[in-house]
C-alpha cells in the first residue's frame, strides 16, 4: 500500500522529525512483517534516519553539511540552490526500515527525519508498506 503525506518547512534547512507518519502507515496498511520505503520526491530535500534524542545532533548535520557544500561558490546552476541539490543527492531521497510485529525496527535514539535543504516550503513524503 501507498501512502502520501505533506511536510511544511520553516527555515531554508531543517530535519523534521516523520516518525509518526511511518507508525501511521503501518497502521493502515495493517502489515505485521514487512518492510517501508520512505521515498521523497524533491531535488532538494532528502529522508534520512537519526538521533532525535538530542537537538543538537541535527543542528550539526545541517551545519556540518552547510560547512562541506557551502551555499555561495562557483556554482553553475541559474537557480541559486546548488548547495541544496548537492546535499539531497549526499544525503539520499529515501530510506528502507523493516517492520516486524507491526512495528517499525528503529534503534532507540533512532527517527525518520525528512531533511529539508530548500526550504521553507510544502513537501510530499510517500510511504510504501510491502508485506512479507
Ligand atoms: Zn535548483
Amino acid at each position: 500500500m501507498l501512502f502520501k503525506y505533506e511536510v511544511e518547512s520553516n527555515e531554508r534547512e531543517c530535519l523534521i522529525d516523520i516518525t509518526k507518519y511511518l507508525y501511521d502507515a503501518i497502521k493502515k496498511a495493517k502489515v505485521k512483517n514487512g518492510i517501508a520505503i520512505i521515498y521523497c520526491p524533491h531535488t532538494t530535500a532528502a529522508i534520512t534516519i537519526n538521533e532525535n534524542a538530542d537537538p543538537s545532533v541535527r543542528e550539526d548535520i545541517i551545519k556540518f553539511l552547510s560547512y562541506l557544500i557551502p551555499k555561495d561558490f562557483n556554482y553553475k546552476h541559474l537557480e541559486g540552490n546548488s548547495d541544496a541539490h548537492i546535499k539531497s543527492s549526499l544525503v539520499g531521497c529515501s530510506e528502507v526500515i523493516i517492520i516486524e510485529d507491526g512495528k517499525p525496527i528503529l534503534g532507540t535514539w533512532q527517527s525518520l527525519f525528512f531533511a529539508e535543504f530548500d526550504g521553507p516550503r510544502r513537501r510530499k513524503v510517500y510511504i510504501k508498506i510491502i508485506e512479507g
